[in-house]
C-alpha cells in the first residue's frame, strides 16, 4: 500500500486549506505556494501515488478531475483567457507529493514549456 501524504489531511480537513470544491470522489484546493495568480490542485480522494499507478478502473475518476478543473477555471474567470493543467510524475517530472494532483494554473500568460 502506498503511504498517505499531507493531501489526505486536507481531504479529511485535519489541517487548514482553502478548499474550493469537494465531493465523494474529488477535492480541489488552492496551492500553498502559488506559481501563478490562479493555482489550484485537483486531487482524487482515493490515494493514487503517481500517474504510473493509475488503473483502468480509475478512468472515470481521472476524467472527473478534468471536469472539476474546467468548472473551477470557469468559476475563477480564467476559462476564456486560458490556463494550463499539469500532472507531474516522479523525480524527473518534479513530483513532490505522492498523491496524484492536477495543477490548474492561470491568470497570466504562462509562457512556453515545450
Ligand atoms: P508537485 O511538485 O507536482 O508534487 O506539486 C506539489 C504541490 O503541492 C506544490 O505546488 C506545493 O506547493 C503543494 N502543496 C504542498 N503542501 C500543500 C498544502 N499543505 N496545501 C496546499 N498545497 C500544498
Amino acid at each position: 500500500m502506498p503511504e498517505e501524504t499531507v493531501f489526505r489531511k486536507i481531504i479529511n480537513k485535519e489541517i487548514p486549506s482553502d478548499i474550493l470544491y469537494q465531493d465523494d470522489y474529488v477535492t480541489a484546493f488552492r496551492d500553498i505556494a502559488p506559481q501563478a495568480p490562479t493555482h489550484i490542485l485537483i486531487i482524487p480522494n482515493k490515494l493514487i501515488a503517481t500517474v504510473n499507478d493509475i488503473e483502468i478502473e480509475d478512468e472515470q475518476l481521472i476524467g472527473k478531475m478534468y471536469t472539476v478543473a474546467k468548472n473551477i477555471a470557469k468559476q475563477q474567470g480564467i476559462a476564456k483567457s486560458g490556463y494550463r493543467l499539469i500532472m507531474n510524475c516522479n523525480q524527473d517530472g518534479g513530483q513532490e507529493v505522492y498523491h496524484i494532483h492536477l495543477h490548474l494554473l492561470g491568470g497570466k500568460q504562462l509562457g512556453n514549456l515545450l
